[in-house]
């Protein structure tokens, strides 16, 4: 295309240098603002890291008119908005942090045009007036772009639902002429077509960066007792910084303790601590004070700490995606950093249960979409955890990314498991699967395998099958893995709604006719967490 004339600068590199300083674009910034220069609609999709703002920062500042940021997090947008006034770049924000006489000051500042951004709080869009005051915006200052940031948040199917995004489809509508930038971590098919309906870009240009963090190591180990001992020796043995996620407070808060009275310096931090704690526990571990963080998920969007050297799951995540974001902070400066997640099969049942809690206030009913993408997201999960092939490939595959494997920075690239012909076993727990007649999960097949006397089982008469009890030598524990790995490699399907109902698929009969054998990665623990080192 032609090239782009910009008033008063030789090229696009000469004003990013100039409002920047920096020497060069990284992959796929000029190509978003030039996209933004057109006045086009765009979409960006970046790694967190990977330099989202100065797509909208840049042609901000070379438009006419403002550009109106929305952006949920109150902490971020006062530190974009601080580095911003650091180089000269006038910016302000409006959020609930501000009283009403600054409210008030800033909103005539916009007005006089005294500024090019503007960080908006998602919930403002709620107050009486505002929409109004957008209008004299536009009257006056004239809006230059809609940039929508944590796009994600207006997508039910993201990690990160706020109903307040869906009301950015109305200024859509108010102002059709103005470009809208979206921009999001997050790459999901679908979370990505939502953002595209949600918000109605118009034949946007979407950009798509890789997501492959080549800097991070990724392990999963076996949680047992030996865990809380390794995890222990790791921190001691590494003096960077590191994050350990927990499922719940409880356990943020007792594994924080243990951690401080063994003499290492960890701080906990969750929903349930004061506002006034969370932030000093967050600014002591972004300056270096402490060295861990405990913490839930609560913690760790938009902090700006790029020196984690390690990110720890001390429990299993609910998703694939918020798992790639929480081991994303780890290692933002490029230099080589450690994702390690913890596995424990029973926090399979703990997930499940708080998925079977998703019920709606009002009518007490389960929430059955809900509890199905919950499911589906969980099984993704565990295809992560309990899968033989490249993390990368499978993290990236989960992004409609393709990855050719053979990393070197991941476990089962680096230590590849053994696997162990179970077609036998695939058969006996199939055909139990059938001699069931497809109606019941993967508990009560596994007691009739066993031999159970249970009452269910019992009452059933299916202590009478020619399958009952042809499983007695192999342990519950490894069944369910059987079971799992079936259900991943498509050899077996789960129904979700209402009670989980183990079935058969087209593949399973080929099992079970003898057609095609059935691997399992055996799991045994790794001697040690850290890799060898990798030169980067
Ligand atoms: P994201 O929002 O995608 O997580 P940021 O916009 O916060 O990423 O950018 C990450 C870091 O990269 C910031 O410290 C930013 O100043 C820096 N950065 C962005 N673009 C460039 C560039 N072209 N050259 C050098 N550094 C950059
Ligand atoms: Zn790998």
């Amino acid at each position: 295309s032609a090239p782009l004339s910009i008033p008063g600068f030789e090229s696009l590199d000469a004003a990013l240098k100039h409002f920047f300083g920096y020497d060069r674009f990284r992959p796929g910034q000029e190509h978003v603002v030039a996209a933004a220069l057109q006045q086009r609609d765009v979409l960006v999709i970046m790694p967190t890291g990977g330099g989202k703002s100065l797509c909208f920062q840049l042609p901000a500042l070379l438009k006419a008119g403002i550009t109106l940021v929305i952006s949920p997090l109150i902490a971020l947008m006062h530190d974009q908005v601080d580095a911003l006034r650091n180089n000269d770049i006038p910016a302000t924000y409006l959020n609930s942090s501000l009283d009403p006489q600054e409210v008030r000051a800033r909103e005539s500042e916009i007005l006089e045009g005294g500024v090019k951004l503007v960080y908006i709080a998602p919930e403002r869009l709620f107050h009486e007036g505002f929409l109004r005051f957008l209008d004299a915006v536009q009257q006056r200052a004239g809006i230059s772009t809609l940039a929508v940031d944590e796009a994600h948040c207006v997508s039910e199917w993201g990690h990160d639902f706020r109903p307040e995004y869906r009301r950015l489809a109305e200024i859509r509508h108010r102002y059709p002429q103005i470009p809208v930038m979206a921009l999001t971590a997050t790459a999901t098919q679908r979370v990505r077509a939502d953002i595209q309906q949600q918000l109605q870009l118009r034949d946007p240009l979407v950009h798509v960066a890789s997501f492959n963090r080549e800097n991070l190591y990724y392990e999963v180990q076996p949680k047992d007792r030996q865990t809380y001992a390794r995890l222990y020796r790791y921190i001691k043995d590494n003096d960077g910084a590191g994050i350990i996620y927990c499922l719940s407070r409880r356990e943020v808060d007792e594994l924080s303790q243990r951690l401080q009275q063994d003499g290492i310096r960890a701080l906990p931090y969750h929903a349930g601590l004061s506002d006034e704690k969370r932030s000093t526990h967050q600014t002591q571990f972004i300056r270096d004070d402490v060295q861990v963080m405990v913490a839930t998920i609560a913690f760790g969007m938009g902090i700006n700490k790029p020196d984690v050297r390690f990110v720890i799951h001390y429990n299993l995540p609910r998703n694939l995606e918020g798992y790639y974001q929480e081991a994303g902070r780890a290692g933002r400066d490029g230099e080589p950093a450690e994702c390690i997640l913890y596995f424990a099969p029973k926090d399979i049942r703990t997930l499940d249960w708080l998925i079977e809690q998703k019920i709606d206030p009002q009518t007490g009913r389960p929430l059955e979409r809900e509890q199905r993408v919950a499911r589906q997201q969980l099984r993704q999960m565990l295809d992560y955890v309990e899968g033989t092939a490249c993390r990368r490939t499978i993290q990236l595959s989960y992004f409609g990314e393709a990855f050719p494997g053979n990393c070197d920075r991941c476990d089962n690239c680096l230590h590849p498991k053994p696997t162990e012909d179970w077609t036998i076993e695939a058969q006996k727990f199939l055909s139990c699967v059938a001699r069931c007649e497809q109606r019941f999960g993967m508990g009560h097949i596994i007691d009739v395998l066993r031999g159970s006397r249970n009452q269910k089982v019992k009452s059933r008469g299916h202590d009478r099958l020619s399958t009952y009890g042809i499983g007695r030598d192999r342990s519950v524990e490894e069944w369910r893995m059987l079971g799992r790995t079936l259900l991943h490699q498509g050899l077996l399907t789960e129904t979700t709604d209402g009670y989980p109902t183990l079935q058969l698929t087209p593949q399973s009969w080929e099992v079970l006719r003898k057609q095609r054998p059935v691997r399992i990665a055996v799991p045994k623990p790794k001697p040690s967490l850290s890799p060898p080192a990798a030169p980067l």
